[in-house]
């Protein structure tokens, strides 16, 4: 390979793009219009009509945008909130941090996702949220889940960080963004994300005309109107020159995918035949907009292994996630150990992710999967 292999690749990616970039970045500059630019509202608005959604609320960063769609749904300290085991941090995070507890779940084996069965067995009078994430591209079934929350009167918040742009079936043949279907949607445009922007970015999405006016308010220090402060709030906002750029790769966004997906499909059909690992399913109700393609291994030994022999021939590889919740420091209690969420606990020994991203070349691809090939 005469070029150095790498999970994404951000800077060839900004070079097809560089002239609409620049320019847009030198008019926020020229305009000194860096906070609450006419960007921001611009990319609100398309982001709004791309996801048809009606509401788009841009903040600093996809962790702060569930801290404040949690605010938005003024829970009470104590009170629970469903979150899958196997996730990124920041989804339990926000909940712990505004007091609230989060109750974990083990999830699908085959999707990574949560499932209305599992959520149901934690369900208790002290439940009053559900944050499903759609783990590496793909919807969870969102459906079910959606009648769970409305027949035990919860709210749905969910983490489309990880699947902008993904599309999920109802059963009456209904097609919706990722995202917009529960009561909030929360997104982050961190560099690597689908939608990444150059630099720390989020954003909100909602249908309710009384939940966005709640988030743009608790986003803004809480005031509708300046230095008048109804509610406690933060301070978080999309920077003018990361809504310029997004602008920019948004109208990219769904070429975006379909590059992803051709790196999927490739790597199904050369890696689908090998015995000793499991390509990723799909979710039948859902697209896959593949932020990562995640192989579980058979055999717990062979991950590390498969991972140092990819290394050792200049092929990264990363395991999202290593370590479950419930075993991670900072959210250990008494109650819960080892064995208490099994699936997550074996995914978390065996799945490694490949280099997926929209820039990758035939050569790349035939040299990752003729190498995984010659590994045994
Ligand atoms: C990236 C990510 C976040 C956090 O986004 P930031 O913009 O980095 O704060 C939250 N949830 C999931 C599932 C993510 O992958």
């Amino acid at each position: 390979m005469n070029r150095s292999l790498q999970m994404v690749d951000l800077r060839s990616q900004y070079l097809k793009i560089k002239p609409e970039v620049d320019e847009a970045i030198q008019r926020v500059i020229d305009e000194s219009s860096f906070i609450n630019g006419p960007a921001v509202e611009v990319f609100a608005t398309n982001l709004a009509e791309y996801l048809g959604a009606k509401y788009v609320i841009p903040c600093a960063n996809g962790t702060d945008a569930l801290q404040i769609a949690l605010m938005a749904l003024g829970l009470q300290p104590g009170d629970e909130v469903i979150v899958p085991c196997f996730t990124y941090v920041a989804t339990a995070e926000v909940i712990a941090l505004l007091q609230l507890k989060p109750v974990l779940t083990d999830v699908d084996p085959k999707t990574f996702n949560i499932t209305a069965e599992l959520i149901e067995k934690v369900i208790t009078s002290k439940t009053r949220a559900i944050v499903p994430v759609h783990l590496f591209g793909q919807s969870a079934d969102i459906e079910p889940i959606m009648a769970l929350a409305k027949k035990y009167n919860l709210y749905v918040v969910e983490d489309t960080a990880q699947a902008i742009g993904a599309d999920y079936s109802f059963s009456t043949g209904e097609v919706r963004k990722c995202g917009t279907i529960g009561h909030i949607g929360t997104t982050s445009f961190f560099p690597s994300k689908n939608l990444g922007c150059y630099g720390d970015g989020g954003a909100l999405v909602t249908d309710d005309a009384d939940f966005a006016g709640k988030i743009k308010m608790i986003a803004n220090h809480g005031q509708s109107r300046k230095y008048y402060h109804e509610v406690i709030g933060v301070n978080s906002r999309l920077d003018t020159i990361q809504a310029a750029i997004l602008n920019v790769k948004l109208r990219e966004l769904d070429k975006y995918a379909a590059s992803r997906s051709d790196v999927a499909a490739f790597y199904d059909t050369q890696l689908g035949g090998i015995d000793w690992l499991e390509i990723p399913e799909r979710e039948k109700k859902s697209t896959h907009v593949f932020h990562q393609y995640t192989l579980k291994l058979k055999q717990q030994t062979d991950r590390n292994q498969l991972k140092n022999y990819l290394e050792s021939k200049g092929i990264p590889s990363m395991v999202y996630y290593p370590v479950p919740l419930h075993l991670q420091e900072a959210f250990k209690t008494p109650a819960k150990g080892v064995g208490d969420y099994p699936i997550t606990e074996s995914l978390c020994t065996r799945v490694l992710s490949l280099p997926i991203h929209t820039e990758m070349g035939e050569e790349e691809k035939e040299y990752i999967t003729s190498s995984i090939k010659s590994f045994k």
